[in-house]
């Protein structure tokens, strides 16, 4: 399937309206090395829009292990649970950080940590860096930590 075509103007829109924050993970694109891409969350395999309600800013980690999917499951009883929604669900609801770790505060948070690998251990130390030099989390991050 062909890849959408996300003119400047929508790219910039979606990057400002997220904060230039992977609105998943709440890294800055400044601070991760390949940058942020616009996310289908619905993705077009599933018959999701290129319209700003259906897209959201991530970096190319959580873009790239989130793929086509929409959420997994979880066992033991292959219960399908979705992935956090960045356009109707409030970070701050799904997650919290604790030191450099993301953790879940809910099954909807629990399959979108797993899936995206929120604390796979490059991302872990990458963290951990940017703790260090005070970029993470940025004033913006810290706003949709505490909404
Ligand atoms: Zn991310």
């Amino acid at each position: 399937m062909s890849r959408p075509y996300i003119n400047e103007e929508l790219r910039r829109l979606i990057s400002e309206r997220a904060d230039h924050l992977c609105e998943y993970c709440l890294i800055h694109e400044e601070d991760t090395f390949l940058g942020c891409q616009v996310d289908h969350i619905v993705s077009v395999k599933h018959g999701g829009s290129t319209e700003s309600d259906n897209l959201a800013y991530a970096c190319a980690f959580c873009n790239r292990y989130k793929g086509s999917d929409l959420g997994s499951v979880l066992l033991p009883n292959r219960e399908l649970i979705r992935f956090f929604d960045p356009r109707h669900n409030r970070w701050s609801h799904h997650f919290q950080l604790s030191e450099l770790m993301i953790l879940p505060l809910t099954l909807v948070g629990e399959v979108t940590a797993k899936i995206l690998e929120f604390n796979n251990d490059d991302r872990c130390l990458e963290r951990q860096f940017l703790i260090t030099i005070n970029r993470y989390p940025t004033a913006a991050a810290l706003r949709q930590m505490e909404r």
